[in-house]
């Protein structure tokens, strides 16, 4: 497949990933029965991860978007986090679901879910397809997460490098060398 020379290693394979999707969707759908959850994604990252997830859900549901984000063109966080799209949708009383296609420093995710919180949703958890624990700086845990996976740089299923490799349909860890000399 193309752009799969840039990969040191596939972490997880297309099948793999929509098995574990459809497991937490699962989940997620046992979990929220008899409500009608409002799941929003925070793009870029999450639409492919969001896309599959929802598709596989059995509740009612409704969808909304942010923009965020705290990397920049490199590979490591820059500490800031922006909201550069708000919801459309007002969150009080709703019971959302945050999704984000990976859980590492923390950084942003923590920030997010303090503006949310203070919106007064009925409640709010938090979804991710990776989580890479040894990077986390702040005091935050997903509610759902699809893989638990070491530190290192990641791409596919949404998350990208140079905004490149998003539509690979697995997980990958992309080769040193097409960051170190692009
Ligand atoms: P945090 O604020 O938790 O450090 O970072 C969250 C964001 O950083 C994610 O939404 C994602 O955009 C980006 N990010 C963190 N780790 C990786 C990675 O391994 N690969 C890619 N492509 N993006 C990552």
């Amino acid at each position: 497949m193309m752009m799969q020379q840039d990969m040191q290693q596939i972490l997880f394979t297309q099948e793999q990933v929509a098995a574990r999707v459809r497991e937490m969707a699962a989940q997620i759908s046992q979990d929220y029965a008899g409500k009608t959850p409002l799941v929003v994604g925070i793009l870029r990252g999450s639409f492919i991860f969001m896309a599959d997830l929802v598709r596989a859900m059995e509740v009612p549901l409704t969808l909304d978007f942010m923009v965020a984000s705290s990397y920049g063109a490199g590979t490591v966080s820059s500490g800031k986090v922006k909201i550069s799209l708000d919801l459309q949708e007002d969150i009080a009383g709703r019971d959302v679901l945050l999704v984000e296609d990976i859980l590492d420093t923390g950084n942003t995710l923590s920030k997010l879910v303090a503006e949310l919180k203070s919106r007064r949703p009925a409640s709010l958890k938090l979804c991710v397809l990776l989580d890479k624990p040894e990077r986390r700086t702040k005091p935050i845990e997903a509610d759902y997460v699809g893989f638990t996976i070491p530190d290192a740089f990641v791409v596919g299923c949404g998350l990208d490098y140079n905004q490149l490799y998003r539509q690979l349909p697995y997980i990958g860890i992309l080769k040193p060398s097409v960051y170190e000399h692009p």
